[in-house]
């Protein structure tokens, strides 16, 4: 028998969710939903200073009004939200150390780079320069004596790694050549995104992750992170993304927020735009999202990225 399908919502709660971000909201719950699979509520608000509650709040909210539901998660269970879950982030990176794959990195650089959330296209990641990985002990013990605090930095793996996704294809990457050592833990003890969520979809049986295709990079370290922990990694798919004019749709931007389309907009009407956008359905119209799931079909699904105008 094969194993059970388990697919999840991992919202941040760091601004009002967009119309980009019900898109991959749409898609992760179809995906499940027409595979008979149970869906997982996470939230990821592991970032203390960038996670608001009334955000966390209306995206539950905003999922429900356009249609989708979940069958475990948060808000009705708590420990689905990634701030309580730190010691599971703790006994991993436990793991990891014990097997000399991280490194305290004491540049202050690093600290800069907001690690706790997923990284945005166009944001660098690579932390050129970083000779952290060749102190000696004496010059670590002596940067700590001096009170300097250390992010911990995971070596990557200089090996090739293909995630062959459900929408884009093979995606090889060799993380050591293409995004260089990573932080899996911030200066200030808060974990970071790569770790928490490898961590999480493996605690949570995740086996399918649909997302932004910004997150596609992502996925050879997830996979690599995970089976070095232990587990199986999920299937990947990632879909294409909303732009409006230049730029991606973002959060930090306020473009199209759930905020304003909740007021002027009926999810059914929202939703059936969505799918439209995306090639899903001919013409635009209301739609239930229930009532999309016995057609659902990645092939229908542009590969391109959507230039929507900002109405
Ligand atoms: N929480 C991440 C974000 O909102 C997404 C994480 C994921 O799907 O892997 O950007």
């Amino acid at each position: 028998m094969s194993a059970p399908v388990v697919g999840r919502f991992a919202p941040s709660p760091s601004g009002y969710m967009h119309l980009g971000n019900l898109l991959a909201m749409l898609l992760a719950w179809l995906d499940c939903r027409s595979l008979g699979g149970e869906m997982v509520f996470r939230m990821e608000d592991l970032d203390p200073a960038r996670s608001k509650p009334v955000y966390a709040e209306a995206m539950a909210a905003d999922l429900r009004w356009l249609g989708l539901d979940w069958d475990r998660g948060w808000p009705e269970d708590p420990s689905y939200a990634q701030s309580k879950r730190t010691a599971l982030y703790e006994e991993a990176f436990r793991t990891l150390k014990a097997r000399g794959l991280v490194y305290p990195c004491f540049c202050r650089r690093s600290e800069r780079l907001a690690a706790a959330s997923a990284p945005h296209p166009g944001e660098r990641e690579q932390d050129g320069g970083c000779r952290c990985k060749e102190l000696t002990q004496t010059e670590r013990a002596a940067l700590e004596a001096a009170g300097r605090r250390s992010a911990w930095k995971l070596k990557s793996p200089d090996v090739e790694i293909t995630v062959s996704d459900g929408h884009y294809g093979a995606f090889p990457q060799n993380p050591a050549r293409d995004v260089g050592d990573f932080i899996v833990r911030r200066a200030d003890g808060v974990y970071a995104y790569q770790l928490a969520v490898s961590v999480d979809d493996m605690a949570m049986g995740v086996t399918r992750v649909v997302r932004g295709r910004d997150l596609l990079s992502s996925a050879p370290r997830q996979k690599w992170l995970i089976e070095t922990l232990g587990g199986a990694a999920p299937d990947y798919c990632h879909c294409p993304l909303l732009t409006g004019g230049a730029a991606k749709l973002s959060k930090r931007l306020g473009s199209l927020s759930t905020e304003t389309l909740r007021r002027e907009y009926r999810g059914e009407e929202v939703a059936g735009r969505l799918a439209h956008l995306c090639g899903l359905i001919d013409r635009e119209e209301p739609v239930a999202p229930r009532e999309l799931i016995e057609e659902f079909c990645w092939d229908k699904i542009t590969r391109t990225d959507i230039m929507i105008e900002q109405r």
